[in-house]
């Protein structure tokens, strides 16, 4: 149900749209002049999600190498677990029986669940094609890491009309998921926000394969909502997670915007999806213009996840373009392996340069990693190869992302959001590369 309600402003502030769902509401707080851009909040079950957020990954019910409470003083709002994998292991029966993925893994704020369609993308497609993880379209310098799968890859994968086939990467037992299978483990796994189960295409295929995808991709969400809507009629309790469709058009502008149609059209008994994600393998020059027709067709009340994107200059993009919610693994898999952010660019701390640099990464971060350790020692640790490693510079690494969105929040509630990026993406792309 949407209404719009105009509060006295409170400072800057005011609210412009207000989407109820289930125990879900969506306020746009403020928007940006010219632009797709907006801020608002998103009310969960588990606690409200201030927007844009950026989500934690943690693919099997936990963020590497940290635990809830580091997480939580990090300022993440919000993790993202991931279907396929907490279906093979543990189980979606055993999570349930826990209590769902937040009581599982003892973090008490908002979560939500991919639908492990990625999956369909990244083992099968695309497996052994070297195109899982980058993107090769025209210039390898424009090219983005996009949806990495934090964890070992599988290996089989077989794309039907019902569903996808694969073999367990864990024990080679041979699996099959259809869309109404994965809203059952997904409600199963109990996040407060779940997604319908998409094929995820590289830009690489034809248009013919790409055509083909998309029917299968909006067959598929509309057998979702289905089994999403029955399910929520069966349940007595008051709690009925949040479903988001998911649009996919790779690179072309007629199926983008045919498929943002037709997923924001889309409807069961009345019931539409709750919000969007914005699916697909996309090359860093034409990310925007992608996001852009999308967005211009998704109502504008309900909110946007950006699925897998996580770098400052795509963050940015994505914000001004009208998304929401972000989810990426970098973050930590960058810190794992020694690369960390920092305002002026990335910098890799086993660089011989930092080995008696007793600075701390970055001066002026209010993190746990900057505030205690310098540059010296995390380098120390990463040449032995310690765990605290992984975590210091997960840690630092989280923090900046995170709070880099919470900053963009910040100057579009004060006005001064273009201010911001400029004067930001000059110091952090001047020297990143
Ligand atoms: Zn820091």
């Amino acid at each position: 149900m949407l209404c719009s309600a105009r509060r006295p402003a409170q400072g800057i502030l005011e609210t412009t749209f207000v989407y109820h769902m289930k125990n879900f509401d969506f306020k746009i707080l403020k928007k940006l002049e010219n632009s797709l851009g907006r801020a608002g909040t998103l009310e969960t079950p588990h606690g409200v999600i201030e927007t844009p957020a950026f989500v934690a990954v943690g693919t099997k019910a936990t963020i590497k190498s940290l635990n809830p409470d580091q997480v939580k003083d990090i300022g993440t709002q919000v993790v993202l677990g991931n279907t396929y994998h907490l279906y093979l292991q543990p189980g979606d029966e055993i999570v349930a029986k826990a209590g769902g993925i937040g009581k599982f893994m003892n973090w008490s704020g908002p979560t939500m669940t991919d639908s492990g369609g990625f999956q369909v993308f990244s083992l099968g497609v695309a497996y052994g094609k070297d195109i899982s993880k980058v993107i090769k379209i025209t210039d390898p310098s424009l090219m983005i890491p996009e949806r990495f799968d934090d964890s070992d890859a599988p290996r089989l994968a077989k794309v039907g009309q019902d569903g996808v086939s694969f073999k367990s990467h864990l024990d080679g037992t041979i699996h099959y998921i259809t869309p109404e299978k994965s809203i059952e483990i997904q409600h199963n796994l109990g996040a407060d926000i779940i997604f319908a189960f998409d094929e995820c295409t590289s830009p690489a295929e034809d248009l013919k394969y790409q055509e083909e995808a998309l029917n299968r991709t909006h067959a598929w969400a509309k057998r979702c909502l289905e089994r999403h809507v029955k399910l929520n009629s069966e349940v007595n309790s008051n709690f009925a997670p949040a479903l988001f469709g998911i649009v996919q058009g790779g690179r072309e502008e007629s199926l983008r915007k045919k498929s943002a149609k037709i997923i924001s059209e889309m409807s069961v008994d009345g019931k539409s999806f709750d919000g969007f994600g914005i699916g697909g393998s996309f090359a860093k020059e034409d990310m925007s213009t992608a996001v852009k027709w999308v967005n211009e067709i998704l109502p504008e009340e309900k909110p946007r996840h950006l699925l897998g994107i996580g770098e400052p200059e795509d963050l940015f993009m994505g914000i001004e373009n009208g998304v929401d919610l972000f989810d990426c693994v970098l973050p930590t898999r960058l810190g794992r392996n020694g690369t960390i952010y920092t305002k002026s660019g990335k910098i890799h701390i086993e660089n011989t340069k930092y080995r008696e640099d007793f600075s701390p990464i970055e001066d002026d971060c209010e993190c746990y990693t900057c505030k205690s350790y310098t540059r010296a020692y995390i380098a120390h640790l990463f040449h032995g190869k310690e765990m605290l490693a992984g975590t210091l510079a997960s840690t630092h690494n989280l923090y900046f992302i995170v709070n880099l969105v919470k900053k963009i929040r910040r100057s579009i509630l004060d006005g001064n959001f273009h201010e911001f990026k400029v004067e930001f993406l000059e110091k952090y792309l001047k020297s990143n590369n």
